[in-house]
């Protein structure tokens, strides 16, 4: 065949295409997608049947990736040649063309809901013809060049089965004709769409939560025995001595102990607020040091032994003046409380002490001032808060 007559050839065979009704389109191998590794399957954002029979949504899931073999044992062979191999199915023969039922049509790969009967309309191309898609995000859309002809593409958004072809040409309001193959899609009753519910919310729902973190900055005195205290506490992370209310520059040991920086030695204390609250935490502290006393506490004096709240933002601040104006009513007129409330933010921050300070308590049991000072606020906590204590304390233990 010469040239002019090759292209000839070509060009009828386009008009053939352009000129055959709706979505005829000759088979292809360009839709399917090479076989990935099921872990790399990136995440889909689109709308699911919950338990209810309710669609839900946006959801983010994993895509649906198959291998080609995985593929022709799920499906039959000509949804196989229709959602993999972007087929079409000759017009006028489709099972769900005349389907007049009320229900839903979801993608036959991954049983994606895709289209209600509500936006079914009767087109007269031969291929089942709906206005709107259930979701847009469930229908993925791609440019499709393919035979001479500019059509659009479209695809489970999950699975990326190929579907059909949307087009300009449809009923109000969308004005949009999606133009389907019966054997890319299952047809489920309006009364039995619970069963169209998506595993993946029942997996997603059965997951436990994320632990949760919150932190809190006390002071009362010798951080070693406040350190010790909170350490003894379930839901609590840990607790971190270190200090705060100065600046950074001068929150060291050295610095602290002057009295002339500022700072409080204090306590970070890293909890889960579903297993040990806020107000838990300052009844303990308040358990276990004098708040009554002004830069002071037993024999240690100076500012650096204050008792302080450092609340993070305002919801802690009231809490914290809540509790203490509850708890000055219980020690009373004659004994007046000066924990001072002191803002914690990122330029007065909690800087952590020196790593000699971390645990102090814990490795040095019996050096004497934390026999006469820490042992005791230890046993406090134990003997009053034991349903809140990480094991059940022992007689004779440290
Ligand atoms: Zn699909």
């Amino acid at each position: 065949m010469s040239l002019p007559y090759r292209l000839l050839a070509v060009l009828v065979l386009s008009v053939a295409f352009v000129a055959a009704p709706g979505c005829d389109e000759p088979p292809t191998a360009s839709a399917d997608t090479p076989p990935k590794p099921k872990e790399q399957a990136p995440l889909v954002t689109v709308h699911v049947f919950d338990k209810n029979g309710k669609l839900v949504g946006p959801v983010k899931m994993p895509a649906v990736r198959l291998s080609v073999e995985e593929w022709k044992k799920k499906l039959d062979d000509e949804s196989f040649r229709i959602l993999r191999r972007a087929g079409t199915e000759p017009a006028h023969c489709g099972d769900l063309l005349d389907n007049k039922r009320e229900g839903v049509y979801a993608c036959k790969g991954c049983s994606l809901p895709l289209f209600s009967s509500d936006a079914k309309f009767k087109s007269g191309t031969g291929w089942p013809s709906f206005f709107q898609p259930v979701a847009d995000v469930n229908i993925e859309e791609r440019a499709d060049n393919s035979y001479g002809m500019v059509r659009t593409e479209i695809l489970c958004a999950r699975c990326e089965g190929h579907l059909g072809h949307v087009f300009t040409d449809g009923p109000r309001p969308t004005g949009l004709r999606y133009c389907l193959n019966s054997a890319s899609m299952v047809f489920t009753d309006a009364d039995k769409v619970k069963t169209l519910a998506d595993p993946f919310l029942e997996k997603k729902a059965k997951q436990p939560e994320a632990p949760k973190r919150a932190e809190v900055v006390f002071a009362g005195g010798c951080f070693w025995c406040v350190e010790a205290v909170f350490e003894e506490l379930e839901g609590v992370y840990e607790a971190i001595s270190g200090y705060a209310g100065g600046a950074e520059e001068t929150a060291t040991y050295g610095q602290v102990v002057t009295g002339f920086t500022k700072h409080a030695e204090a306590v970070k204390i890293v909890y889960d607020p579903s297993k040990i609250t806020y107000k838990e935490l300052l009844a303990v502290h308040f358990a276990t040091h004098d708040p009554t006393t002004l830069n002071r506490q037993g024999a240690d004096r100076g500012t650096h032994y204050r008792s302080a709240i450092f609340y993070a933002n305002e919801e802690e601040r009231k809490a914290a003046a809540a509790f203490i104006a509850e708890h000055q009513k219980k020690l009373g007129p004659d004994r007046k409380i000066v924990t001072t409330l002191e803002p914690l933010d990122p330029l007065v921050g909690f800087y952590k002490a020196e790593d000699k300070h971390q645990d102090f308590a814990a490795e040095n049991p019996n050096q004497p001032y934390v026999r006469a000072v820490a042992k005791p606020k230890v046993e406090k906590v134990r003997k009053d808060f034991k349903d809140k204590l990480k094991k059940p304390a022992k007689d004779g233990d440290k």
